[in-house]
């Protein structure tokens, strides 16, 4: 009978933990969401320090990369991060970069279990941080979230792997699957809550591409214009196969605030080329198709991952079926 009750005691017990669990690694991942989009050349991670089941620090990534989340939460927890918890959206780093390796800080902190969502696959990293800990005798449990933590961290993810960026495409379509009015006239498709979503998304993702007949047929900005997100404007990609974009455009104009990438064929006119670099626009060549006629998909995305020392990890795509496909228009 006292085994029953100790069982039941136990088991309970286990419950609890593993709600905490959750509970906190959710904060983690949300807190990680709060550097989206600013924290390149670094992923976007949340940290959160818990000891006897109270939040004692919350970090995240800041803007520019640095500090990384775990010294962020770690400073914040001070003296009480002893013997605590640290819950974190992704391995941490145990290789010397700008700054010391995060696992250093873990260890000298006196962190008695980490709770990671998922290893990193940036070779420096790669299992050894959470070794590192392992050694150092600390309880690393591995896997909570990674579902989310590997979205979250999509662009860092690609990257690495496949020398990418991650593209997410944004099409708006109408009920009956269709994209504009009969002759391709524009019309509104999304409502307010939709067009916030957009600007949600560009202030999440490094860069924002459109195609060419995007910018002819609406001059767009593409620039955040959440209240209070300006500043997180992304990089601006236009498919630009014969270097159509007018130089009257509000994107060439405005091209010395916020990065102008324009991606064309290796056949495009110099003259058009230099104009544009002239206003402050990045021309970037790659091959062309021949069929269907248009820019060569993977030769842009690599293009784009290579540009500015891999700037733009995760790229929203907006547009038309077109741009679904990297081809046609542009
Ligand atoms: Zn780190």
């Amino acid at each position: 009978m006292i085994f029953r009750i100790l069982e039941d005691q136990l088991a309970q017990k286990s419950r609890e933990t593993k709600d905490a669990d959750r509970r906190f690694m959710q904060l983690a991942l949300m807190l990680g969401r709060r550097g989206q989009g600013r924290t390149w050349p670094n992923p976007a991670v949340g940290a959160v320090v818990v000891r006897d089941g109270v939040i004692v620090g919350r970090g995240w990534t800041q803007p520019g990369g640095r500090p990384h989340a775990e010294p962020e939460a770690l400073r914040r927890a001070g003296e009480a991060a002893q013997g605590a918890t640290l819950y974190v959206t992704l391995e941490p780093c145990s290789h010397v970069g700008k700054s010391p390796p995060c696992v250093d800080a873990i260890i000298a902190a006196g962190i008695a279990r980490v709770v990671s969502a998922i290893e990193d696959p940036n070779p420096e990293v790669a299992g050894q941080g959470h070794a590192k800990l392992r050694a150092a005798g600390i309880k690393v449990d591995v896997g909570l979230g990674a579902e989310e933590a590997a979205r979250d961290h999509a662009g860092h993810f690609r990257r690495v792997r496949d020398k990418r960026p991650h593209v997410i495409l944004k099409l708006a379509v109408s009920p009956d699957d269709k994209i504009a009015a009969a002759g391709h006239t524009p019309v509104a498709i999304t409502g307010e809550a939709a067009r916030t979503q957009v600007h949600l998304l560009r202030a999440q993702c490094d860069a924002i591409l459109v195609g060419i007949g995007t910018v002819l047929a609406d001059d767009p900005l593409l620039t955040c214009r959440l209240p209070g997100m300006e500043a997180r404007s992304p990089v601006r990609v236009v498919l630009d196969r014969a270097l159509r974009i007018p130089g009257t455009s509000r994107l060439v104009h405005s091209a010395r605030e916020t990065p102008l990438w324009v991606v064309t064929s290796e056949l495009a006119e110099a003259a058009a080329a230099m104009k544009l670099g002239a206003a402050g626009a990045q021309v970037i060549r790659v091959a062309t198709t021949t069929s269907p006629p248009g820019l060569d998909v993977l030769a842009v995305l690599h293009a784009l991952a290579a540009r500015g020392r891999g700037r733009a990890r995760s790229i929203a795509a907006i547009g038309n079926h077109a741009v679904a496909g990297l081809e046609g228009s542009c």
